[in-house]
């Protein structure tokens, strides 16, 4: 995750813009990126395909895909030239459409991606944020245009626009994201050395609540984690959940990722202000569900998220009941600095409260790290430049297009 920044950095001078707004063409075939190995044979199924050779088929396709980043099926030399021609009067390997993308000062990059689908005359968009490390690189992915949630502190809940993200677009974020770094397998890297990516690591932390998506979010993990493909394995990939707890223990066992809580506070009645879900889920019932998520272990924690919110949540006593709440859970704290939004009734935690209530935590034996803001110049917070350019005047939509198209 990465900094929700304010409006006014919206307009502020010092960004790259490598790729400036563009149109949203409506695709005319369905694409193939993204699919699963059943959808893939379905597919091949359809276009006449005989059932004996397509599970070899869906695997050189599967290479193509996720291995090799094929973006036309010229490029599957492995396939009959009749068979690639088949594919490409049925279908494409169109990736989600890239509106705009913007490179931070700090190497943080953000897409704004065009999904299918209209309300007003605007496509469905959603982001998608990559944040380089030192030892990581890790890709920030979508699982819903908007949010039902509204959590009063978070922007993407104050958006109108709300529909689920396919199987297939949710793993095409990944693909899309190893073009753009050019993060592809190169058959001169074999040196017997594993290969160095630039992706290794995959949150699901943007838009959407993944756990009111589940079987796409499902079905498009399992084509992000698969050791013969996009292989970034389960250990690197994290959903965060604001505490939809019915499903919390279904996603420890039919998706097996790392789990990260949005926790945000110690009581009923500051989560119940904060995250309104609480009032359908109370603490209690969370902090269970985390307790008994499947496979989890010292190896293996949950991570609680806490967004510091100025004279909400922040109190040293909070820190306290914090520890003492999730007492025996191995976990780790993430402390989030608030950022502001346009209208948003919160201020973030002054710097020297969010350090001791840091230490309070680091004493009793928790990582506590505080998530540094990244990508400040191109709001690369998931669902900053959308809700930026949307809740926008037309004049000033008007200025930040001139902005973006200027260099
Ligand atoms: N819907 C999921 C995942 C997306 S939000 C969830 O709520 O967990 C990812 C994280 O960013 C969540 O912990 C969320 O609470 C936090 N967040 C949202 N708005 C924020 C803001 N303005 N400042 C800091 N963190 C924020
Ligand atoms: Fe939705 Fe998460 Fe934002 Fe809450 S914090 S509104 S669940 S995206």
């Amino acid at each position: 995750m990465t900094d929700f920044a304010t409006h006014a950095d919206a307009i502020a001078p010092g960004f790259i813009e490598k790729r400036p707004l563009q149109r949203y063409v409506a695709p005319t075939k369905p694409s193939l990126v993204g699919s699963s190995r059943a959808a893939l044979a379905e597919a091949l199924s359809g276009i006449g395909v005989p059932e004996r050779q397509r599970r070899m088929r869906v695997q050189q396709i599967w290479h193509w895909l996720y291995v090799r980043g094929a973006q036309s099926f010229d490029e599957m030399t492995t396939l009959s030239k009749d068979l690639r021609a088949a594919l490409a009067q049925h279908f494409t390997l169109a990736r989600p459409q890239v509106a705009a993308e913007q490179i931070s000062v700090d190497g943080t990059r953000k897409w704004l991606l065009q999904l299918p689908g209209e309300i007003d005359g605007r496509p469905h968009e959603v982001e998608c944020v990559y944040i380089p490390e030192a030892d990581r690189g890790t890709l920030c992915i979508s699982s819903q245009v908007g949010c039902t949630l509204n959590c009063t502190f978070c922007h993407t809940g104050t958006q109108r626009l709300v529909r689920n993200l396919t199987a297939e677009e949710i793993a095409s974020q990944v693909v899309l994201a190893r073009d753009g770094l050019d993060d592809w397998h190169r058959e001169s890297a074999g040196s017997g050395e594993p290969e160095k990516r630039q992706v290794s690591n995959i949150v699901m932390m943007g838009m959407g609540e993944p756990l009111y998506n589940f079987e796409a979010v499902r079905d498009g993990l399992n084509v992000v984690a698969d050791g013969e493909g996009l292989s970034i394995s389960k250990r690197r990939i994290t959903l965060s959940t604001s505490g939809v707890v019915p499903q919390i223990s279904r996603a420890g066992t039919e998706i097996g990722v790392m789990l990260a809580v949005s926790l945000h506070a110690v009581t009923d009645d500051v989560r119940n202000a904060l995250v309104p879900l609480n009032r359908k889920y109370p603490l209690a019932e969370l902090l269970e569900a985390c307790r008994n998520y499947p496979g989890l272990s010292n190896a293996r924690r949950v991570t609680f998220e806490y967004v510091m919110l100025r004279g909400i949540n922040d109190s040293l006593a909070d820190a306290r009941a914090l520890v003492r709440l999730i007492k025996g859970i191995p976990a780790k704290i993430n402390l989030i600095p608030f950022n502001p939004w346009p209208g948003s009734k919160y201020e973030c935690s002054d710097w020297s409260q969010i350090e001791k209530f840091s230490e309070i935590v680091f004493n009793a034996g928790y990582a506590s790290p505080v998530r540094t803001p990244r990508g400040r110049d191109i709001l690369a917070a998931c669902g900053q430049l959308k809700s930026a350019s949307e809740k926008l005047s037309a004049p000033e939509r008007l200025a930040l297009r001139a902005m973006a198209l200027t260099d």
